[in-house]
């Protein structure tokens, strides 16, 4: 199982529009968190954000099976309308194999649905987003959700674990803790939200060493992490992570979970 970071900043990403700060000249791009998945034939993407775009093409994937939304919030969700457009007007492997509706699936929860009908609900017909609470299998990817504590009641959000065989990856890039139960079924890699150490104003310090600890993950990387935002410069934000016993992620890591 292939897992590479598609993003690990923030909500604003780096660098911020309209900034020139010495750490967002300085530093190497993050866009928005988000993870590729693949194993075999089977590809699938976690969260949707502003950036999808060029996440895909520079990553050269052009199919996906489906796509997963962690939480309707916009650097998670707002990459819907590039799905919708790319449903409106067709990608050469869809115009090639002549496919009719949908050429992948999208689950989010139903909150998040009801979100989108509030908000686009002309998106709702072509992007038909599905969510099963006890989990989906997509190819040989099985992908269960766990409820995680980031502006609930009114963002029902969650994290991912996906699973191959004995590969485990648990994925939660908005989290102050796990409701419930944490994920602690062999995680091999963690990519969790870092913002109290290398990020902006979720959560303390204190809640993401409790759910670090509870998944014991072989590794764990942080994401949600801004240069901009803290004023400090990737060594610096690298070098916090690892006094805290994790490493700090990077646009386009690569990571084979076997
Ligand atoms: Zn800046
Ligand atoms: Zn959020």
């Amino acid at each position: 199982m292939d897992v590479t970071l598609l993003g690990t900043g923030d909500a604003t990403g780096v660098p911020a529009a309209l900034c020139d700060c010495e750490y967002c000249v300085g530093s190497a791009p993050r866009l928005r968190p988000a993870v590729l998945v693949e194993h075999d034939d089977t590809t699938v993407v976690l969260d949707v954000g502003p950036d999808l775009c060029d996440q895909l093409q520079r990553t050269d994937t052009y199919s996906v099976d489906a796509f997963f939304l962690t939480h309707f919030h916009r650097d998670h969700a707002d990459g819907l309308l590039e799905l919708l457009q790319t449903l409106r007007t067709g990608t050469e492997a869809a115009w090639n194999e002549d496919r009719d509706g949908h050429a992948f699936d999208l689950y989010m929860t139903e909150t998040a649905t009801e979100h989108l009908r509030d908000s686009f609900a002309y998106f709702l017909d072509t992007l038909d987003p599905q969510w099963d609470p006890d989990g989906t299998t997509v190819g040989g990817l099985a992908v269960d959700s766990f409820p995680v504590e980031h502006m609930r009641p009114e963002y029902e959000t969650v994290g991912f674990l996906v699973r191959n065989g004995d590969s485990v990856l648990a994925y939660a890039p908005d989290m102050a803790t796990f409701v419930g139960e944490p994920p602690t079924t062999d995680v091999d890699l963690f990519v969790c939200e870092g913002s109290p150490v290398v990020g902006g104003s979720h959560g303390t310090v204190e809640e993401l060493r409790a759910a670090v600890d509870a998944v014991d993950a072989d590794r764990t990387v942080l994401v949600n992490a801004t240069e901009h935002g803290r004023r400090e410069h990737t060594e610096e934000l690298a070098a916090r992570a690892r006094e805290f016993g994790c490493e700090l992620g990077a646009d386009f890591d690569e990571y084979t979970l076997s």
